[in-house]
Parts: structure tokens; sequence; C-alpha cells
């Protein structure tokens, strides 16, 4: 079990019985740390089921589970890796129903919760909505609910948020959901408030690992102290370098409270990095050297200086874009790695990726956008799938949720609350309930009417669904569907920016299609369910929907480039890493909008967070690491001149070999022809074949 571990390593990997903290910097094997450590718990007899690691992703958790596999087989599935949230989910359907919930809940997404805060306001505007969704979720992280917010409340404007947020709690409790924050809270709440659930879970609990602590929040702290209890069998691992998410509440408090409250803890460093060069590692030590030490360390390597970083310099973005073309396509025509998935271009926020897709389109180079939203996530795809997840299980109650007031059909959430309770009381589902011969007792005539309308349609929608067969029909009766809800309308009257809606819109007959040719055969099953190449029913096609919106966490082993931004990219790495768009304004982020702070306390603590997230990207990179910046940027509709972010010189690099040599773009230009050549004789061979 030690193989492929250091002292320090087996240290931590061997202290089993009482609290182990692993702070360490960057690539010196923390996570490692975690997927040997829970081999070794096994070994030592815990039974899998009773170690819980706790991840920052649900792919980071993918991946641990299938480097944990690797070490002891197939008893790793038993281990609960997951995220804090999935975590929260698992205690809440278990344990729940002391707080009043279902363990059907639904758990609401950002845009669910927008328009329910819309709806609160009486109709408010989307910017504001959102606005009020940020300083409620801030309350909640800060462990208040709507009547201390309002006991609380400063102003009139915190005095009016307050109400907002409890007829915000209202609406979550009747239609018997949660949002995001509920899932650290609510768990919170049945840990410290119920005993016997803390007990319970504490006992079936025998060790738990977690990653990246150092982005931790207040309210996750506290549940991984209850789940934990005094014994305090736990290994947190982090690095106060990379803490980047204090603006989303998470608080460096969390590291420099634990060894307060747990006197015992035992503390543990890694100084040798394995991931990066010496010249990349030097770098990052530069760059990181001006914040506060909350913990000193010193990383070192062994393997080499290797590269010098480069530093690149652009006349404007598409520019920046084509040199980052040319230098993978050099790096790949001269080097041992020729895999796309071994270089990943990062940079500080989404609309970046856009100019860099072009480029790496107009090449014909594979790649991908991770840290943006997959297809399935979408709010329009969800509300479709959320249908047609109700015509194949009536019981879904999330779904039935989701259809029933997407698009609005005049069932408010008063008669929706009733139906909630009526269906709790009788342990029915909120579909059954509606044909209940005592529903009448609890709704007027006119509210009843209009539910029992809607099951009436979903009943025959199914029916019919299970009759059309062919792309055609399919497409035919999905086209009719939409036009019966109203939900282009629905789309357009939701969203303020009508660019929005249409890009919306598009993505819905984009998805219809897609139905549509897997009811033709056209497409096999992308789940594995069922692969042959039969026409299928429109209802067959829908029960495989659910299985469908994990295909994006098995896209791991894709060999394409990936394209991310820097917070996407924490806990990973590619042997070539390029750091894009170094610019003042965009990292750091905005400072010059600041003039006037620049001394205040926020904008420095800001400035230090925006110098961990360089430290992030820039230890990122395993053999190669370029910085890019260009002289001109987009601001708006505007072009602006741009100078280089301050952190490509607080890195330090020798002046004499940080420019990118000129020779390397006629390499790549060369490897560039020879491909074309090349493509264009097999292009000639396949013709001569074909005659
Ligand atoms: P980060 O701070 O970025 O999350 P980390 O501290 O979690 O980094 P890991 O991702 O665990 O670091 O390890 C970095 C790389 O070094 C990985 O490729 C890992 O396999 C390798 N590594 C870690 N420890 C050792 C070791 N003792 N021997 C060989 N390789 C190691
Ligand atoms: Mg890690």
């Amino acid at each position: 079990m030690s193989a492929g571990l250091n002292l320090a390593q087996q240290e931590a990997v061997n202290y089993l019985h009482g609290p182990c903290l692993v702070l360490a910097g960057a690539g010196s094997g923390k996570t490692r740390v975690i997927t040997h450590k829970i081999a070794r718990l096994i070994q030592t007899g815990l039974e899998a089921k009773r170690i819980a690691a706790i991840t920052f992703t649900n792919k980071a958790a993918a991946e641990m589970r299938e480097r944990a596999k690797q070490l002891v087989g197939r008893e790793a599935k038993d281990v609960l890796i997951c995220t804090f949230h999935a975590l929260g989910v698992r205690l809440m359907r278990q344990d729940g129903a002391v707080l009043g919930l279902k363990p059907q809940f639904s758990i609401l997404d950002s845009d669910d919760v927008t328009s329910i805060l819309k709806d609160a306001g009486g109709g408010t505007d989307v910017a504001t909505a959102r606005q009020w969704q940020w300083d409620i979720s801030r309350w909640k992280n800060a462990g208040l609910n709507a009547a201390q917010a309002a006991a609380q409340a400063k102003d009139d404007h915190e005095r009016m948020l307050a109400t907002i947020m409890a007829r915000y709690e209202e609406r979550l409790a009747a239609y018997q959901s949660v949002d995001f924050d509920d899932l650290i809270g609510m768990p919170l709440k049945l840990l410290r408030d119920f005993p016997e659930v803390r007990e319970k879970w504490q006992k079936a609990l025998g060790h738990v690992l977690v990653d990246e602590y150092q982005d931790t929040n207040a309210t996750q702290y506290e549940l991984l102290k209850l789940l934990v209890g005094e014994r305090g069998r736990f290994t947190a691992v982090g690095d106060d370098d990379q803490s980047i998410y204090g603006w989303r509440g998470a608080t460096l408090d969390n590291l420099r409270k634990l060894p307060q409250e747990y006197p015992t803890l035992k503390v543990i460093k890694l100084e040798q990095n394995y991931r990066s060069t010496s010249a990349i590692l030097r770098a990052a030590n530069n760059v990181i050297q001006p914040n506060p030490k909350l913990f000193p360390k010193t990383l070192f390597s062994e393997l080499g200086e290797g590269e010098p970083v480069r530093v690149v310099d652009c006349d404007n973005e598409e520019h920046e874009a084509e040199r980052m073309v040319a230098r993978i396509q050099s790096i790949r025509a001269n080097g041992v790695h020729k895999d796309w998935k071994d270089f990943a271009v990062l940079y500080r926020a989404n609309h970046q990726a856009r100019v860099f897709e072009q480029a790496l389109r107009k090449a014909q180079i594979p790649y991908k956008v991770s840290g943006g939203q997959s297809f399935f996530d979408r709010a329009e795809i969800r509300d479709l799938c959320g249908w047609l997840r109700l015509w194949v299980n009536n019981d879904d109650d999330p779904a039935f949720l989701r259809s029933v007031t997407t698009p609005k059909r005049g069932i408010g959430h008063q008669t929706l609350g009733s139906l909630g309770t009526f269906a709790s009381q009788y342990k029915l589902s909120l579909f059954a309930a509606l044909f209940s011969p005592s529903l009448p007792s609890v709704l007027n005539a006119r509210a009843l009417g209009s539910l029992q309308e809607f099951g009436r349609y979903v009943n025959d929608l199914e029916f019919r669904a299970r009759h059309t067969v062919g792309a055609e029909a399919a497409l035919a009766f999905l086209t009719e569907w939409l036009k019966d809800i109203g939900y282009e309308k629905h789309l357009y009257d939701g969203e303020d920016n009508e660019k929005v809606a249409a890009a919306r819109w598009t993505n819905v007959l984009e998805f219809c299609d897609w139905m549509a040719k897997r009811c033709g055969g056209e497409i096999d099953d992308a789940a594995g369910v069922t692969t042959s190449s039969e026409r299928k029913t429109l209802l067959e096609v829908a029960q495989t929907i659910a299985l469908l919106s994990t295909i994006s966490e098995r896209e791991k082993d894709q060999n394409v480039v990936t394209l991310s931004t820097l917070h996407a990219s924490k806990g990973l790495e590619w042997p070539h890493v390029v750091l894009a768009g170094c610019v003042e304004g965009m990292l750091p982020f905005k400072p010059e909008d600041e003039d006037g702070a620049v001394a205040s306390e926020s904008f420095v603590q800001r400035l230090q967070e925006e110098r961990r997230l360089m430290y992030v990207g820039i230890t990122r990179a395993q053999r190669s690491l370029a910085v890019s910046w260009s002289k001109k940027r987009k601001k708006g509709r505007e072009m602006v001149v741009a100078r280089p972010s301050r952190f490509i010189a607080e890195m330090s690099l020798d002046q004499s070999t940080t420019k990118e040599d000129p020779r390397e773009k006629l390499k790549a230009l060369r490897a560039e022809f020879a491909k074309k050549s090349a493509d264009a004789a097999a292009a000639a061979a396949a013709q001569g074949s074909a005659a």
C-alpha cells in the first residue's frame, strides 16, 4: 500500500484514529493521500460503506471512485464518494421526514429559484430576482432563516428582502422543494437538532475524508464537525494558497480553527511537488509570495528545470487564439505528447472561451469546454425532460411540479400547497392525489377543475406517446405538444433579453429533432440500454432520458483539448497549459474600476484571491506553460487598450528566455502544411479505391 507514497504521505495515510490535516502546496499529492487512505482504511477492516470521501465536484468524485477501484477493486464502489451537496441529499432522503420532507423532494436549480423569486416579488424583473437570490443565499449560508433575517435587518431594503425570503420559504415548503443552500443547511439542522439522527450518522461513518478543504464554507465545516463527532476521525487535505471561492462564502477560518477545535489534530506537511518542472514551480512560488502566509511552506520538484515559462504577447484576442493554436500544433509536431487531451487552455471567465473555440474549430482540433453548462442542464431542456419523466412515471413529484407550472396554467402555489399537504397526509404522489375522491374537500371547484384537467392531459399525452412510432410521427407529436402548452411564448415571456430566449428555443428544437431521430432508430441509445436500430415509440425513448443526462460525466476519456475556466480547473493537471487572457481587468479581475478603493481592505483581499487563482492556474501545468495576453481587448462592445497582468511580472521570469521563439511559429506552419498534404494524399487514395 505504501507503493508510490513518500514518507510524509505514508504518515498521513497510516494515521487512522484521530483528526488529521494535510496542509500542502499544489501538486504535492494531497488528493493521492485521500485515495490511498480510503484503500488503507478498507485494508485495516473498516467496511467500505462506513467511509465517506468528500470532493469539490461530481467530476472529481467520479475520478476518485475510479482511482480507488484501481487500488482496492470492487469494494470501492461502496465507499460514499461525493460532494457535500450530494451527501446532504442522502441525509435528507433518509432522515428528512423529521423536518417534514418527503423522500422524493425536488431540488431546484438556480433558474427555478429565480422564477420563484420573480413570482414572490409579484412579477419582479429577472435582474432584481437574481440579486435577491444572491442576498438570500448569503443569509442562508450564514445560518439565518427569514424570521432571523427580519430581526437583524438594518434598513428598509433588508426588511423588504426578509419578507421576500419568508414568501420564498413558504413556497419551497409547499412544493416539497429545496434549493442548493438547503442541501447543506437542512442536514446541518437535522444533525444539530435531532440527537438520534446525529448518533446514527456518527455511528455509521467510521472515517470522513475531505479534499480541497480550503474551499469549504462555515456551514460545511459545522456539518463536518457534527458528522465526525468528538472522536474526530477525519482527514482533511487542503492548501490555503488555493482558496479561490471566498466570493461564494468559503472561508480560511475553517483552516485556522481546526487546530484550536481539535487539539489532538495531527498536521502533516508535504513539500515535494510531483506534478511540475522546476521552472513552472518557481513561477508559481514567486506569484504567491506577496500574499500573507497562513502556514509557511516550501515546495520543490525533482522533475528537472524543464522548458522556460513563456510569455506570449499578442495584438488582439483573435491573434492570441491563433498563437495558442500554433503553439499546440508545434508542441505536438515536436514532442512526446501527441494526444489532444494533453493540452488545456485556461482563462478567467466563461465568455473568453468563444474566440478560442473558433480558432480550434478552424484548425480542426477537437476540444471540449468544461465548466460551462451541459446541454441537459439547461433550464429549457430540463423543462421538457420534466414533462417526459411525468409521462413515464406519474409519481415523479418533482417532474409533476415542474410541468404543472411550466408554462403557467393558472394553478397557483396555494393550490399546489394544499395538494401537497393532502398528498403527504394520505401518502399519495401528487398525481395520484388529483383523482382521490376526498380531494374536493380541501380545494375549491375551480382549482380542482384545472388540476384534474392537467391530469387528464398528461394521461392523454402518455397514451399517445405510447403509440407514436418512428421519426416523422414523433416530431409531429412533439411539435404539436409544444404548441399546445405554449412553450415558445413561455420562453420569450420569461426572458428580458430576446436573443437569450431565441437561443433557448433553438435548443428546444434541437432536442426535439434528436428525440425524433432516436424514435426512427437513426441514433443508438447513447446510455447503452438498447442498441438496436429498430424504430421505437416515443415513450420508450423518453424512458431512457434520465440515463442520458449523465452522459456528460462519461466524457472524461475523450481525446480532446480542454478549454476551462480557472475555477473549474482546480485539482486537475495537464502536460501543456496555456494561461490565456492575462491582462489587467480580467486577471486580476476589474481592479481599475476601483481606483479610489485601492487601499481598502476588501480590495486587498480580493486581489489576494485573484493571486491565488493565478497560482492555481500556473500549477495545473506539468511540462510546459505559456502565459498569453493581448494589447487590445473587448470590453462590452468597445475595444480597449489592455496592459499585461501584474501577475506576469510577479512570476519574475528570466527575461532572456520568456519570449516565445518565432521559429516555433514557422515549425507549426510546416507541421500544418505537412498534415494538409497528408490529408490530401489520403483523400486522393480514398477516391482512387472507391473508383
Ligand atoms: P492540487 O493541490 O492541485 O489538488 P494535489 O496536492 O492534490 O494537487 P495530486 O493531484 O494528488 O496533488 O498529485 C499531483 C500529481 O503527482 C499526480 O499526478 C499524482 O499522481 C502525482 N504524485 C503524487 N504523489 C506522488 C508520489 N509519491 N510519487 C509519484 N507521483 C506522485
Ligand atoms: Mg488535489
